[in-house]
């Protein structure tokens, strides 16, 4: 086996490494590859996952950050035939290049928990060649991914995540299966693209920019957040009710509110 040196972990790229066997496992059970699956870890870092998941499948494709810990990766999986490593960012990383509609990409990591919420927006811009997505991430973000309308964590990420996929909570983490130890609690999720949206917004970019919008004073009416969007004499027109607060707005009412906004314009 090839000498793995000594790493110690850096915070700025969010290193907590996966340690415990078990976990490990159900992990990968979870994922369950298939033999002609397209599939790519985001952050492989020591290879805790790595490792079983290319004993399992026979292809692998990583996005690693970190410049030494890449070059151990490389080493260490080098000749595998199906393993393939791409150095750099996966904020800036094209994964439209990876999956096609055919062969749609699965997508797992023990997510940097610093860059979770951009790196899961980025993600979704290519949620038609995604088949589907598992991540490790800090449990308070999976809850508020899950979120409903009316509960404390429900907001702008749950709201754009449920636009975009299925989500499934699948378990728990303790602090204690990882090195160094995080402050925080972690949780497995699944994230299924929708093929057909239950609701469509007429323009994405726009639905996101009106969800951001309503969220970004969490105190405010519909009738304030909504003031830069349109002229406020025509803010009646919209058939909502605009002393309600943003956070009571189901992810359809959201869509529907972007859509009516732009019929207005
Ligand atoms: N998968 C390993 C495990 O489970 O033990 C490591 C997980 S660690 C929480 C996150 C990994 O993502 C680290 O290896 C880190 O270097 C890498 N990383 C951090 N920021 C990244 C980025 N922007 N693009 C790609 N990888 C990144």
């Amino acid at each position: 086996m090839t000498e793995v040196r000594h790493h110690r972990a850096r915070k700025r790229f969010g290193q907590n490494f996966l340690v415990d066997p078990n976990i490990i496992d159900k992990i990968v059970g979870a994922l369950a590859p298939g033999e002609n699956d397209n599939l790519i870890e985001i952050g492989p870092g020591q290879g805790a996952l790595t490792e079983p998941l290319l004993a399992t499948t026979p292809c692998l494709q990583v996005i690693e950050v970190d410049r030494d810990l890449a070059a151990d990766l490389r080493k260490r999986f080098g000749g595998h035939p199906g393993f393939r490593l791409y150095e750099g960012d996966a904020l800036a990383f094209d994964f439209g290049k990876l999956g096609t509609a055919e062969q749609p990409l699965r997508v797992v990591g023990n997510l940097p928990y610093n860059i979770s919420t951009p790196l899961l927006f980025h993600l979704l811009n290519y949620e038609s060649v995604i088949g589907d997505m598992h991540f490790m991430l800090q449990r308070e973000v999976v809850d508020r991914m899950t979120a409903g309308p009316g509960s404390k964590t429900y907001g702008r990420l749950g709201i754009i995540a449920q636009y975009h996929c299925r989500i499934d909570f699948l378990f728990p983490v303790p602090a204690t299966c990882f090195r160094p130890v995080p402050q925080v609690e972690s949780a497995i999720v699944r994230l299924v693209p929708h093929r057909q949206k239950p609701y469509l917004a007429q323009d994405p970019v726009f639905f996101r920019k009106v969800v951001k919008l309503a969220f970004q004073q969490r105190r405010k009416t519909l009738r304030n957040a909504l003031k830069p969007l349109m002229d406020s004499s025509r803010l009646n027109e919209l058939d909502i009710d605009l002393n309600a607060r943003p956070e009571t707005l189901s992810v359809s009412d959201f869509v529907h509110l972007s859509n009516r906004i732009l019929t207005l314009k």
